[in-house]
């Protein structure tokens, strides 16, 4: 058989990566190694082109602070938006974390009123209250609602912005300890075909094997049309960190 083979559009690795989220690209690129597929990471920083951009069959993009999301918001502008919305409704799957999700929606409202104009792909937008009220920090589990079994999944949060959902995206979950997306209807972040948009820094994905796998598998389905059963690995390691999160915040689960 053909060995199959990723490319994995990284955006913006030099602006958009905070509290370890380069870990999400490492853990993508090991669980397809670890079961014979190749992976190719491309960087798509300011000035790439959307042709780079169109290669990719699984995109990556984490969170920033507002000036860096601006210096994005700009770059995107000059064709790259088009793009994205594009591969986003034809189902290529991405993990957008923080300052990443929140650019995928409708605005993002700085602390002072300053608007970032967002993509406007998913149905949701973000508004920070200003600086006199509190940024939601912490770790955070939360109930997964697009993972079979509703498993949990576990990270660290820390966010100026309250994301508000419509009703054209759904939540990937429930809080049950943290924030999540606005601190009071305890969602937490939003899935769209394979686009998932989450708040959980930490990096997300080596506490979540799960939530790799679950993009993995979306992309070789959607590349090699077929039907793709990920060989199981042994995650004992990444199961126990995940768990000590969870004992930590006490959950009962
Ligand atoms: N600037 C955004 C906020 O504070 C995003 C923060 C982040 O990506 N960590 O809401």
């Amino acid at each position: 058989m053909k060995k199959m083979k990723l490319i994995i559009g990284w955006l913006y690795p030099d602006l958009m990566s905070t509290y370890g989220d380069r870990g999400n690209i490492i853990v993508l690129q090991k669980r397809a190694k670890w079961r014979d597929i190749d992976t190719e990471i491309i960087s798509l920083s300011v000035g790439s082109s959307s042709k780079e951009l169109r290669k990719s069959d699984l995109i990556f993009m984490g969170g920033a602070q507002d000036r860096q999301q601006k210096i994005v918001a700009e770059d995107f502008r000059k064709g790259k938006s088009e793009i994205l919305k594009e591969m986003i409704e034809d189902f290529v799957p991405g993990l957008y974390i923080c300052g990443a999700y929140q650019f995928l929606g409708k605005y993002y409202k700085e602390a002072d009123g300053t608007v970032i104009e967002g993509l406007g792909i998913l149905d949701l937008y973000t508004e920070n209250p200003g600086i006199n009220v509190p940024r939601l920090i912490g770790n955070i589990v939360f109930r997964s609602s697009f993972l079979p079994e509703n498993t949990t999944i576990v990270g660290f949060e820390n966010h100026g912005g309250r994301t508000y959902l419509g009703k054209k995206v759904k939540s990937l979950g429930q809080v049950l300890k943290g924030y999540g997306n606005n601190g009071v209807d305890g969602s937490e972040g939003a899935i769209y075909k394979n686009t998932i948009g989450s708040y959980l820094h930490g990096p997300m994905l080596p506490k979540n094997p799960h939530v790799a796998d679950f993009l993995l598998a979306a992309a070789l389905k959607r590349k090699y049309q077929e039907n793709i059963h990920l060989q199981k690995l042994d995650d004992e390691l990444e199961i126990k960190a995940h768990s000590v999160i969870v004992r930590k915040l006490k959950i009962r689960v």
